[in-house]
């Protein structure tokens, strides 16, 4: 005897194609799960685990979810990272010889989502293949749903790699066994996709019958390869055609500034650090769009800046267009609203899965597009007018679909009534027919209570009966013999058929069935017409979102008093008075401090100092921000902004850390310094927050100081480096082109006032056991940490170990031949090349310890004589009396003396 019944071996057979995969097997209203299948299914979707008599006498595992609500079970398999495979009856089972015939239908993955919350409506769902030929990379990515295709390679670069996939933040990817391996590794900064190696290998065949020849051929053999697997692994999960995947997008990796994952997150572009919502992001502040389509466009600019600046000019022309315009803006606004998910309906259109309501959708939204056309040539902007004028209204698609569909219809496709009458000649002789058939029916009814004097005779339907004429067992005395035909007995009622009936209930029955099948052909043929015309579709909605997107940054530049950037071919960034445009907007009342900006070829290196909560971070991050928008074609949070085209940000800062387990903070600083240093340009713009953390501070400081000397000897490129070490302030003598600056703040008292204004100078304290009071720490820990203050920072340099800062700088200083002296570290901007900046007193700013000279609880005597000597030294040192009034500076001498005394 077999071990399995028909059915179970008829299971395991189909199982074998969908190993890692939960197969969903169809049985009547369910889809049910066997085996190993049903033990896991049971416990992720909470289901209840059953067993079925399989075979001898073993008792299988076994699950199952109603058809109709398969969907949300399907979803939660995905998002929790499964494949399901849909497991449908393929034969009528009428006639089906022995076991009904069984086939897989579609593969589920989760970069293969239609619908459901993982294709949310502003962002795509990308599927990204990834491979490597002859030590060139290739990456593909995919959204099903919206049919866009990218293909891009580069010579072999793990990091290239990276920070493409980075791009597209995939759901699933899939690739060649090498690549997927390091893939999964780099689990933090990608992400959680589900990554894997295809079975199958992937013929060229598949691109060339998919994209056709001419466009096929355009690839090379590289790309050709990876957009293969991507095709090929589509076509044997979704098992039918896929018509949205008409066009290749390849482009060049050099056409986009380059943007590491860390970098995104670091810059929260897309979503914030701290919970990773929208809100609070770059993109969120500049989604203005109306359309979905203008939504996920608007973040590939964000994704993607560019690097052609008569391409950014271009955006730049229109956004300026309709920075001045607001009515154009509103009048554009209003025609966008109208318009549906146009890629979305078609991707569904292509996938067989619009019903009538979609194509209403698409019928109402291609109404919208001769006025937005209109609008957009009647403009002043050349790149609006050059939209418009390509722009094809497909109002021939809308023609069709308005005389079909009708107005309101069912949201199944199979039920009839999603065709508008007059449009099909026999669908409206089978309706009438139907619609007469049922008036003869419903005028049965009065006709027989007439003719048989039975006021409660009744005219019924039933599905198994069909229709009856019903009369209560007390009136069937009254009914004349041989008027009817006797059908059915109920408990206190006959029912009853006559032949007319008979013959009327043939013809309403038949009509409607062929209504229903002439229905659906019809739709599905309108459908098809619609299919054939999806490249025009595709292309029409990839203008809209244009113009979506470009309205959006207008409104948002205009709305929050942005200035058009001067694009420039140079080295140098000037902003004036530039914003942070993300934390500006979340002040709570309180005014943002705008702090301006020269990054030029002779001052390409800014090294700020200033405590925490000072607003070094906000600051740099500001500057990176406003290169971004720039080069995604935006206003500028600026009074005046003249912006070089950056080639890539790289950002080195803490926040990310917590990202990849398994490696200590200081050795993914390391690294990530290490892929700087390797990638670099000088057109490059690189922000370091908080250089040489994680190690001792001499060789912290030691480690700043190289990395510094080799971004501005080697790279040349213009960077931001923030830096608690006041001793790397002595670097600005060394090296020309670097500048002091700090985060001033004002001192009254104990406390001190953060004055979030970027001032030229270094700072002379890290306000360390200040922040420590304000976070609340015992004032016993506070006062110990002074008092240890005031001791390092007396210790003599001990040979080989030195604790303190100040001494540290000895050994550093050393290393570079040209370094100025220990002391230099809290020397004034003034003391060095009449080129640099005055120094912060001269702007009134105090950027003395605030504890004064005096060190809070001296440990003894001469200690305290000590600490106040060095204090009044330093005071000294600092003076910038080349910028002094007489007056000023007879004032520091009497100020001085008063102190001498007292020692
Ligand atoms: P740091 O990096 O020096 O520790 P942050 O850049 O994190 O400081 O800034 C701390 C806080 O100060 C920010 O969260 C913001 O609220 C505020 N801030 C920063 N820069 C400014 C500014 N230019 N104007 C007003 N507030 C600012």
């Amino acid at each position: 005897m077999a071990k399995y019944t028909p059915m179970i071996e008829q299971y395991l057979s189909v199982k074998e194609e969908a190993k890692d995969a939960f197969l969903f097997f169809r049985l009547g209203d369910f889809y049910e799960m066997f085996f190993d299948d049903a033990i896991l299914a049971a416990k992720e979707l909470e289901i209840t685990l059953t067993g079925r008599a399989g075979g001898a006498d073993e008792k299988i595992p076994m699950c199952g979810v109603p058809y109709h609500s398969a969907e949300s079970y399907i979803q939660r398999l995905i998002e929790k990272g499964y494949k399901v495979a849909i497991c449908e009856q393929v034969e009528d089972p009428a006639e089906a010889k022995g076991v009904v015939r069984r086939e897989i239908v579609r593969v589920v993955t989760p970069g293969t989502m239609m619908e459901g919350k993982a294709v949310s409506e502003k962002s795509n769902n990308y599927m990204v293949a990834v491979t490597e030929i002859d030590k060139v990379m290739a990456v593909a990515a995919c959204d099903l749903s919206t049919g866009e295709l990218h293909v891009t390679s580069s010579p072999s670069s793990k990091e290239w790699l990276r920070d493409e996939i980075g791009i597209y933040t995939p759901s699933e990817i899939i690739g060649d066994e090498g690549l997927i391996g390091w893939i999964k590794e780099q689990a933090g900064p990608l992400g959680k996709p589900v990554v894997y190696t295809p079975r199958s290998k992937a013929p060229d065949e598949s691109g060339r019958r998919q994209f056709g020849e001419a466009a096929w051929i355009r690839l090379e053999p590289e790309r050709r390869a990876c957009v293969a697997m991507l095709v090929t692994y589509l076509g044997e999960t979704q098992k039918r055609s896929l018509g949205q995947l008409s066009r290749i997008s390849a482009y060049e990796p050099e056409q986009f500034m380059i943007l590491d994952p860390f970098t995104r997150r670091n810059l929260e572009l897309v979503e914030t650090v701290r919970d990773r919502s929208k809100k609070g992001s770059l993109l969120h502040l500049l989604d203005r769009t109306q359309t979905s389509m203008g939504a996920r466009l608007l973040r590939r600019w964000v994704d993607k800046p560019l690097l052609s600046s008569s391409q950014v000019e271009a955006r730049l022309e229109a956004v300026e267009e309709l920075f001045g315009a607001f009515m154009l803006r509103e009048d554009l606004k209003d025609k966008l609203k109208g318009i549906y998910d146009l890629e979305r309906l078609v991707g569904r259109i292509a996938f067989g899965t619009a019903n009538g309501r979609d194509l209403n959708a698409l019928k109402l939204s291609l109404r919208q597009i001769p006025e937005l056309k209109e609008l957009c040539s009647d403009s002043r902007s050349n790149t609006l007018s050059r939209l418009a004028s390509g722009l094809d209204d497909c109002g021939d698609l809308a023609e069709l679909i308005e005389e079909a569909i009708a107005d309101d219809p069912p949201v199944s496709v199979r039920d009839g009534g999603l065709i508008r009458p007059g449009y099909h000649a026999k669908l409206d002789e089978l309706r009438e027919a139907s619609t007469n058939g049922k008036r003869w029916i419903a005028d049965l009814e009065a006709a027989e209570r007439q003719a048989t004097g039975i006021k409660s005779l009744k005219v019924g339907y039933n599905k198994v009966f069909g229709y009856y004429i019903e009369i209560t067992k007390s009136n069937l005395t009254a009914l004349p013999e041989g008027r009817y035909e006797r059908k059915q007995t109920l408990a206190n009622a006959e029912r009853f058929v006559t032949p007319e009936l008979k013959e009327r209930e043939a013809l309403i029955l038949e009509a409607e069935d062929r209504m229903l099948d002439l229905e659906y052909g019809l739709f599905t043929e309108i459908r098809d017409k619609l299919s054939a015309n999806i490249p025009r579709l595709q292309r029409l909605a990839e203008a809209v979102a244009e113009i979506d997107v470009l309205r959006s940054l207008a409104e948002v530049s205009s709305d929050s008093g942005f200035v058009k950037p001067v694009l420039t071919d140079g080295y140098d960034m000037i902003v004036e008075n530039g914003r942070h445009p993300v934390v500006e907007t979340v002040m709570e009342g309180r005014a943002f401090i705008a702090n301006g900006t020269a990054l030029k070829q002779d001052a390409s290196i800014l090294l700020i100092t200033g405590p925490n909560m000072a607003g070094k971070s906000t600051y740099m991050r500001q500057v990176a921000l406003i290169s971004i928008l720039a080069q995604i074609g935006c206003f500028v949070p600026a009074a005046r902004a003249e912006i070089p085209i950056v080639d890539r940000i790289f950002t080195r800062i803490g926040a990310a850390d917590d990202l990849i387990g398994g490696q200590s903070t200081f050795m993914v600083e390391m690294a990530d310094i290490q892929v700087m240093t390797d990638k670099a340009t000088a057109r490059s713009l690189i922000i370091i927050d908080e250089l040489g953390r994680g190690t001792s501070t001499t060789e912290g400081i030691a480690i700043a100081q190289a990395v510094i000397e080799y971004v501005h000897d080697v790279i040349g490129c213009k960077a931001l480096v923030s830096t608690h070490f006041h001793e790397l302030a002595h670097l600005e003598s060394a090296l020309p082109g670097l500048r002091n600056y700090s985060m001033a703040v004002q001192e009254s008292g104990e406390k001190v006032h953060f004055l979030r204004k970027l001032v030229p100078g270094a700072a002379s304290t890290s306000y360390g056991i200040y922040c420590a009071k304000l976070a609340g720490l015992p004032s016993v820990i506070t006062d110990r940490a002074s008092g240890l203050l005031g001791e390092l920072e007396q210790v003599p340099v001990a040979a080989g170990k030195m604790s303190s800062p100040a001494a540290s700088m000895d050994a550093v200083s050393a290393v570079r031949e040209d370094a100025s002296p220990v002391y230099a570290a809290v020397e004034p901007a003034s003391a060095s090349a009449d080129s640099k900046p005055a120094p912060a007193s001269d702007m009134g700013i105090i950027q003395l310890s605030m504890f004064g000279d005096e060190p809070v609880q001296p440990q003894s005597a001469s200690a305290k004589e000590d600490a106040r000597l060095r204090g009044l030294l330093k005071q000294l040192k600092q003076a910038d009396i080349m910028n002094m009034t007489p007056l000023q500076a007879m004032g520091l001498l009497n100020e001085l003396k008063m102190k001498a005394k007292d020692l």
